[in-house]
């Protein structure tokens, strides 16, 4: 309290430093960007599309008023109210209070004023996080054969309980000074304190409650942490989610795309929250959750529930749920491996690596890791060679880009027309280029993504043109061959002698990929150290040479011929790329281990599949796991009978297997099979006939079998497409009328 009393609360002396500056336009609209559209508005009637919308005088008007908020430490009082009848609060006031809290995180990260320890409300800092130090620690104990008793204390109402002028003295302490300060002392004196909220926590007089299973994060622990109560849990909570897809489903002619996209996510986000911790669970637990798999795919494909899960799995294009942990779990120890030493569980992962003594009990990061490692071995990409996570940038906006970068189509699809307005667009830009400007085109090749790529620039000054070149890397990915060429152009720039000449620099590059991260703020996903270099190469020369230097997007394989040229240089240097002997160390993306991740998983499931016992009717005509089938072509009831009829679990033949009260027997008397209705019942002889009519006018061939029938994937031996096969089906189906 006597600190306190030493602060003269209203009298704080100004404050130099970035945590005291004006707010830039760029908070403002990053900060305006976090906004949640189609919210009620606040007590002060503004709605958050009108911010979201805000023209440029708005944003002006508005920045104009925050920075007098800060200047004069006062709030409006309808900033800090919340409208009672829908609990909302004024949306102005969130888009202030996100930019001050954003220049607070910021300060207390780059200060390390936080525990290590702490997790929530951190960047690079998750729930997962917490649960795989907790459950970690344990599992090491485990294996010392100690055990853990943890204490999980619950803060109730903890925002309301803080005491106000201690948080002030804390923050005041930690350096958080000045306008700032004297503005977050507004905040917290008017802030409605409704809730005064007591903590009642009594550790020394009255026993804690034992507790076997606590539930921490969303996660159920046990004694022995095997997550069977946890797996319980999650396989209730997912089973009534399937109620959900069969009522959507129940809706009516609803895509079968779609149902399995919503089953991915309903379903999914259940399944795979945590999962990388709850995946030591043992095998027979596990397996439970298959039945849930089972009962969602065949909702979606409307294939009978007692068809193999092996078989829902691979025509739905939906991988087995403990590859799908698998698959997680190594882009989950990938990204933990990408942060600094700072943060705790990545010392865990390097202690869990250095240690000599073999587990008795497998522990999250111990399986993680031997999945990595296993990833390593397949497809030689190591998560040791991630690209590091960069420290939190703070608030920016990331801006929408010119409109003539929608308007002319991607390389992919662009008509003549919009080929001759982008030429002349670039043609016009062009012109009005001043003769103290440099301008440049670059392009990046890539053999293959991931694959050998290149990068290519011309440079054009002083009426001269310089054609530069590099091969980038064996496995490199094509913005990655596109960063290097705009780097190439400003190395050039750099090792120019006489400065004094060049006024602007005008980059014109084919990616807007590259162009939006280096100049619109788009987050920077992949090649962050790339793009870091970068741009403060690009700050460097603007601030010590005073050059200006600017991009714009050309329209690719557009007839401009800069571009021409660069395309030209980097597919030479693309090829080159293949020679290249011995690698430079080269960081490896998150998109590269997502890639692995998933070559990984599908070469597991690919094998699993050649070699399962069961669903062999289907394997015949779908045998590659990767290879998508068309859902709901030509029609979605016709796809659906032609699905089942694949699949063998149709008919009646296999219905009385399941039910011996069904009639094995088709209207003529033989078993009904598949391969009865399809190539042999002499009642639907006239439909056949036509089918193969029409099926020899394609082919040639007056032959029909199974796999040329109901084959997904391409017959070499037949020049007629899968689709146009799939129409002839269904035309015999419908003309059969056995499904009306
Ligand atoms: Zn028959």
């Amino acid at each position: 309290m006597e600190k306190y009393i030493n602060i003269t609360l209203s009298e704080e002396v100004e404050e130099e430093g970035y945590m005291n500056e004006e707010i830039s336009r760029d908070e403002l609209e990053g900060s305006i960007a976090k906004l949640k559209k189609n919210s009620a508005p606040g007590p002060d009637n503004i709605f958050t599309e009108l911010i979201i919308n805000a023209g440029d005088s708005l944003i002006s008007t508005l920045l104009h008023i925050f920075n007098k908020s800060i200047e004069e430490g006062r709030i409006p009082i309808q900033w800090k109210r919340a409208n009672v009848k829908f609990k909302k609060s004024s949306v102005l006031g969130k888009t202030m209070e996100r930019i001050i809290t954003t220049r607070v995180e910021c300060y207390v990260e780059s200060e390390n004023i936080l525990d290590i320890e702490q997790e929530g409300f951190r960047h690079f800092r998750s729930t997962t996080n917490a649960l795989l130090n907790l459950t970690q620690s344990i599992l090491d104990g485990f294996n010392l054969d100690n055990f853990t008793l943890a204490v999980l204390i619950d803060f109730e109402k903890a925002y309301d309980s803080v005491w106000r002028e201690g948080l002030l003295v804390k923050l005041h302490q930690y350096g958080i000074k000045g306008k700032i300060w004297k503005w977050i002392q507004a905040f917290l004196n008017e802030r409605n304190k409704k809730h005064p909220g007591t903590v009642h926590l009594v550790l020394g007089n009255q026993p804690i409650k034992y507790n076997p299973n606590p539930k921490l994060l969303g996660v159920t622990l046990d004694e022995k942490l095997t997550f069977s109560e946890h797996i319980n849990i999650i396989e209730k909570k997912a089973g009534k989610s399937l109620g959900i897809l069969r009522e959507i489903k129940g809706i009516g002619n609803i895509k079968t795309k779609f149902l399995i996209q919503v089953y991915n996510s309903i379903i999914g986000s259940i399944f795979l929250y945590a999962s990388c911790i709850w995946q030591t669970g043992k095998e027979e637990h596990l397996k439970k959750l298959n039945a849930i798999q089972r009962k969602g795919l065949s909702i979606c494909l409307g294939v009978s529930a007692t068809a193999s899960l092996e078989v829902l799995q691979v025509m739905a294009g939906v991988l087995p749920l403990d590859l799908r942990r698998e698959e997680m779990a190594i882009r989950d120890i990938a990204r933990l491996n990408s942060y600094s030493t700072k943060i705790p569980i990545r010392n865990k992962i390097d202690e869990w690596k250095n240690k000599e003594t073999v587990d008795k009990f497998i522990s999250p990061l111990g399986l993680m890791l031997q999945q990595a490692k296993n990833m390593k071995e397949e497809t030689d990409i190591s998560i040791d060679d991630i690209e590091p996570e960069y420290q939190f940038q703070g608030l920016q906006a990331s801006k929408s880009p010119p409109e003539y970068w929608r308007t002319l189509g991607s390389s992919k699809n662009r008509t003549k027309e919009q080929e001759i307005t982008g030429k002349n667009l670039i043609l016009n830009k062009l012109n009005t280029v001043s003769p103290s400007t440099v301008v440049a085109f670059t392009d990046g090749s890539c053999q293959s993504n991931p694959g050998p790529c290149g990068a290519g620039a011309i440079v054009i000054f002083n009426n001269k043109e310089i054609e530069l070149k590099q091969p980038v890397s064996k496995r490199g990915s094509i913005l990655l061959a596109e960063l290097v060429a705009i780097k190439l152009v400003l190395d050039y720039v750099s090792r120019i002698e006489n400065k004094t000449l060049i006024e602007e620099v005008k980059i014109f590059s084919d990616s807007q990929s590259a162009i939006g991260i280096l100049t619109l703020n788009w987050k920077i996903e992949n090649h962050r150290s790339t793009s870091h270099e970068i741009i403060s190469l690009i700050k460097s020369i603007q601030k010590h040479h005073g050059i200006k230097i600017n991009f714009d997007w050309t329209p690719g394989h557009a007839d401009v011929r800069g571009n021409e040229i660069a395309d030209k240089l980097a597919k030479e240097a693309a090829k080159e790329a293949n020679q290249i002997q011995k690698e430079a160390h080269i960081t490896v993306t998150k998109q590269d281990i997502k890639t692995a991740a998933r070559i990984l998983v599908n070469k597991k499931w690919q094998h699993r599949w050649d070699n399962s016992d069961t669903g062999r009717f289907y394997y015949n005509f779908h045998q590659t796991v990767s290879k998508k089938s068309t859902f709901d072509y030509p029609d979605h009831k016709t796809a659906k009978i032609i699905r089942n009829l694949r699949s063998g679990y149709y008919l009646k033949n296999y219905q009385n297997k399941i039910n011996q009260n069904i009639d094995p027997k088709c209207e003529c008397g033989q078993l009904e099979t598949v391969e009865h209705y399809l190539l042999f019942c002499e009642n639907y002889e006239e439909a056949r006939q036509k089918l193969i009519h029409e099926i020899y006018f394609n082919t040639g061939s007056l032959h029909i079998d199974l796999e040329l029938l109901l084959s997904i994937e391409k017959n070499d031996n037949v020049s007629v497409s899968n689709e146009t096969l799939m129409r002839l089906l269904g035309d015999f189906i419908c003309e059969s009328r056995r499904f009306d």
